[in-house]
C-alpha cells in the first residue's frame, strides 16, 4: 500500500531535472523519462491502483496534459471513466472555466458541463503529474465541484513541497502526493 523508501528513491530516480525551462530560475521536473521506463511506471500505477482501489470512484479526472497519461492509464485499472481537465479554448462542447496563476504564467482550465453526468453521484480523483503553487489544481477541483461532481482527492506523482500547493488545495480536497521534493 505505502511505498518503500526504496521505491520512492527509485521513481524520484527516473525523473529528470531540467534547469532553466520554460524559462531561468525554474527546475523542470521531467516525467518524460519515468514514462519510458517500464519499471518506474509499473511501480508507480501499481501503487495508485492500490491505494485507489477502494475509494469507490466512477471517474479520474486528468490535467491537461501530463495528468492525462496517468489518469487515462489508471482509470482503465480501476474500471472507472476518464475526464480530461484541459486548458481553454480545447473542449469542443459547452464548458464550464476557471482561471488560476501558475509557477510561471497565467492560464485557465475548462471541462464539459456533462462530464461526470452519465453517473449518478459521481466521485473523482482529480490527477496530474505535479503540484507547484497549486493553483491548476485548485482550479481543476473546483470545476469538478462546480459541475455536480464530488472531488474526493487530489493526486500528484511529485509535490514542491517548498511551494505549499498543497496547502492551498487542502481547503477544497485532501490532496496525496506520492514522492514530495523539499
Ligand atoms: P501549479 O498550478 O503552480 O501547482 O503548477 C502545476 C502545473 O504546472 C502542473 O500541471 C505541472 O505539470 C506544471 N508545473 C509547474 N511547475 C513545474 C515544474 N517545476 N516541473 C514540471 N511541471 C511543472
Amino acid at each position: 500500500m505505502t511505498l518503500t523508501a526504496h521505491e520512492k528513491a527509485f521513481l524520484m530516480s527516473s525523473i529528470r531535472d531540467i534547469h532553466d525551462f520554460p524559462k531561468p530560475g525554474i527546475v523542470f521536473k521531467d516525467i518524460t523519462t519515468l514514462l519510458a521506463d517500464k519499471e518506474a511506471y509499473a511501480v508507480l500505477m501499481k501503487h495508485l491502483h492500490e491505494r485507489y482501489a477502494s475509494y469507490n470512484l466512477t471517474h479520474i479526472a486528468g490535467i491537461d496534459a501530463r495528468g492525462f497519461i496517468f489518469g487515462a492509464a489508471l482509470a482503465q485499472m480501476l474500471g472507472v471513466g476518464f475526464v480530461p481537465i484541459r486548458k481553454k479554448g480545447k473542449l469542443p462542447y459547452t464548458t464550464v472555466s476557471e482561471k488560476y496563476s501558475l509557477e510561471y504564467g497565467v492560464d485557465e482550465v475548462e471541462v464539459h458541463i456533462d462530464a461526470f453526468s452519465n453517473v449518478e453521484n459521481p466521485r473523482v480523483l482529480l490527477i496530474d503529474d505535479l503540484i507547484a503553487t497549486g493553483g491548476t489544481a485548485y482550479a481543476a477541483a473546483n470545476l469538478i465541484n462546480k459541475v455536480g461532481a464530488l472531488c474526493v482527492e487530489a493526486c500528484f506523482i511529485m509535490g514542491l513541497d517548498f511551494l505549499n500547493g498543497h496547502v492551498k488545495v487542502s481547503e477544497l480536497v485532501n490532496v496525496y502526493t506520492v514522492i514530495g521534493v523539499d
